[in-house]
């Protein structure tokens, strides 16, 4: 997959940008004054891979938990500010590698180009955040978005959108500042794609991608899904963050399932389980093997020693093995049955109530090789 060639920008020690892997964040949803409330889930989200944190810096208590939460955090931390500018300038001195900014909501260019000068001397970049939820009120479409079709207000929004960071990224740039990361979200698909897509016609700074306020459960992860894997497929973004109505470290899991959907990263004991839908051949439970395979599986995907695993869950022995080639290891369900495979090759024959323990055997055996 081609990536779009951008500049280099670093979060701490995190390179974005320029061809470097794409990096995984999230962002915490506990109080950020609550600092060891704070450390205890980013120490998960670490767990769970996560590269680099945001916190939300909403008033002078946050800032004063910073520190603290700097220095056990063991990855970039970036301060999410709006409003006010004083707590983006009093976040960068407390030590943060970044800061992510609205420009539209922080009061005037002479307040941005406040924060910008600290910002250098500190040497962290900006993340320019432009959601079209909190758009500049000269750039809002809202004339055109009542009259318009449906594909003239997305073209408008994601117009606008750009127009917004082109604005923002010419504030920051007249202070001779470049370390800039830019995203531009609506929690449309197809607004966070045209935008995308527009900004990386015109400018070359790394983007920060996601579908913002894309929801809770089945709905936010495939709405998250079909829009950070279309920009993605496009070479474009650098950096992901999954923003779902759950748990952070559930961002962190589905942003790892896309990027390995794509063959782009995988993390760690990454596990891929490749399942078939069941047919009129399938003659063994094989919702509840899958189901099985994963829970016992699951410990071994959050050791970082672990080598990435592929393991195929099929159905039948006539189709399985052959449609799972490129798992490392798997089952093939046949009458009241099942086969082991590895690479394709049949290994064993087990009767279906021994089929989970003896892939677990199986796969023990393989990693001691
Ligand atoms: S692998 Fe076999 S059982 Fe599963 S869907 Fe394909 S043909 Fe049907």
């Amino acid at each position: 997959m081609q990536r779009r060639s951008t500049r280099l920008v670093k979060i701490g020690d995190v390179p974005v940008g320029a061809g470097h892997p794409i990096s995984i964040q999230s962002m915490t949803n506990t109080r950020t004054s609550d600092a060891a409330a704070t450390l205890a889930q980013i120490s998960e989200l670490r767990s769970a891979g996560c590269e680099i944190i945001r916190v939300a810096v909403p008033d002078r208590e946050a800032v004063q938990a910073l520190p603290e939460i700097i220095a056990g955090a063991e990855m970039p931390v970036v301060a999410d500010i709006h409003f006010d500018h004083h707590l983006a300038i009093a976040a960068a001195r407390a030590g943060v590698q970044a800061l992510r900014i609205n420009p539209g909501n922080i009061g005037g260019r002479e307040k941005v180009r406040q924060v910008v000068r600290v910002c250098r001397e500190q040497g962290i970049p900006i993340r320019i955040g432009v959601n079209s939820g909190s758009l500049e009120k000269d750039l809002k479409p809202e004339k055109e978005l009542k009259r318009g079709d449906a594909a003239k207000k997305e073209i408008r929004m994601a117009e606008a959108l750009v127009a917004s960071a082109a604005r923002h990224i010419k504030y920051l740039t007249a202070e001779n500042f470049q370390d800039i990361i830019v995203s531009l979200k609506s929690s449309s698909v197809t607004e966070t794609l045209e935008a995308n897509r527009l900004f990386a016609e015109g400018f070359d700074y790394p983007l920060h991608i996601g579908i913002t306020e894309a929801g809770a459960g089945r709905s936010g992860e495939i709405k998250s899904a079909a829009g950070i894997a279309a920009l993605l497929s496009q070479g474009l973004g650098d950096t992901v963050r999954v923003s779902l109505t759950a748990p952070p470290v559930e961002e962190v899991q589905v942003a790892y399932e896309i990027l390995a959907s794509l063959g782009l990263r995988r993390r760690p004991g990454n596990l891929e389980i490749i399942s078939c839908p069941t047919c009129g051949r399938t003659e063994i439970n094989l919702e509840r093997i899958a189901r099985e395979v994963r829970q016992a599986l699951e410990q071994r995907a959050s050791d970082p020693a672990a080598q990435p695993l592929t393991v195929a869950v099929m159905g039948c022995a006539v189709n399985g093995p052959g449609e799972a080639a490129r798992a490392d290891i798997g089952i093939a369900g046949g009458k009241k049955s099942g086969v082991i495979f590895r690479q394709g090759k049949v290994v064993k024959k087990v009767p279906e109530e021994e089929l989970v323990s003896a892939l677990l055997a199986e796969i023990n055996k393989m990693e001691c090789e």
